[in-house]
């Protein structure tokens, strides 16, 4: 299907500074057409965030959800023989287009407004440089993963555990589209940590495209829903880059119900001592190599699961004060 306008050879609605639409690389163009086409700048911003997010959300869950229905992929199974079921799948997508629809897409809808009152640049071409958006992706990731260590913990606590967090520690096993399985006020509270690094950022600088933050949503929501995957591969980003958490990390923390409360890195867990048990957990599986190491992982997993049901019980009453949190 054709449109049927002009591209002008110039863009001064689009443009943030005098350029000549030829020189603009392909990305570029077809992000003034998308503009121009729309013509109102915050309704083209909102309908593109919200389409990729979907679309970026439910096509990385996808290749997770056919690796489930694949035996083959059993053997790299974190929690071995946890293989959700088609019914719990369906029944967490269901919640998650509601989720999506009611609470996020209207907080999607508020972010243009928003990003141009913080001085963040959106319909304006050119894109910043690759080695400028490496950088603040790099600074994003370094204070999301701060952010959402904190508030995660705070999470945890009795009040807010029992209203808000419980619904996403529904599954100790969890798989690709758990990851945004949540009460809205969670939503909102970790949402912060994502959307709260690139404002704060262009605050600061002025110097903030918005196509960088969607490079940001995409590779955080790539980061979210393989740490939900419950699989762990050889070829996994921690096997490679050690500081990187993943799915081996906040697996432990869905069936331990304690312990690794960062995001994307280990390393906060590791300073302030919230992965001693996860670290001890590890040292007695890797002493069982020479053993029988599937008993003593099954015995340990089911071990670790009656003691993180036993943690979840005491958290939640901690509501009714400490004399009742035994
Ligand atoms: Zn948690
Ligand atoms: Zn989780």
């Amino acid at each position: 299907m054709e449109f049927n306008y002009t591209v002008p050879v110039t863009q001064p609605l689009y443009g943030g500074a005098n350029f000549t639409y030829s020189d603009l690389s392909w990305g570029e163009k077809k992000w003034v057409d998308w503009y121009t086409y729309m013509g109102n700048p915050a309704i083209a911003t909102g309908v593109m965030s919200f389409v990729l997010h979907e679309l970026v959300y439910f096509g990385r869950c996808l290749p997770w959800i056919i690796i489930d229905a694949i035996p083959y992929f059993r053997k790299w199974k974190i929690q071995p023989g946890k293989i959700p079921t088609a019914a719990e799948q369906w029944s967490c997508t269901k919640h998650l287009l509601l989720s999506h629809f009611t609470v996020q897409l209207p907080q999607i809808w508020l972010f243009h407004p928003v990003a141009e009152y913080f001085g963040m640049r959106t319909h304006q071409v050119p894109f910043p440089d690759w080695k400028t958006t490496c950088w603040q992706l790099f600074w994003f990731f370094i204070m999301e993963d701060a952010w959402h260590y904190v508030a995660h913990q705070a999470l945890h606590y009795g009040p807010l555990y029992r209203h808000i967090h419980k619904i996403h520690h529904k599954y100790s096993a969890p798989f690709g589209l758990a990851a945004e399985y949540a009460h809205p006020l969670e939503m909102i509270i970790l949402g912060v940590g994502t959307v709260g690094g690139p404002i704060l950022y262009t605050s600061i600088t002025h110097n903030f495209h918005i196509v960088t933050m969607y490079i940001w949503i995409c590779l955080r929501l790539f980061q979210a829903i393989d740490a939900h995957s419950g699989y762990d591969f050889p070829w996994s980003l921690h096997n490679i880059f050690p500081l990187w958490s993943g799915a081996e990390h906040h697996d432990y923390h869905h069936m331990a119900f304690t312990n690794n409360f960062s995001t994307s890195f280990r390393y906060l867990d590791f300073i302030f001592g919230t992965d001693d048990k996860y670290r001890a957990y590890k040292a007695r599986l890797r002493e069982a190599k020479s053993g029988d190491r599937a008993a003593l992982e099954k015995q340990l997993i089911e071990q670790t699961e009656r003691e993180g049901i036993e943690a979840e019980r005491i958290a939640e009453k901690k509501w009714f004060g400490s004399k009742k949190s035994d």
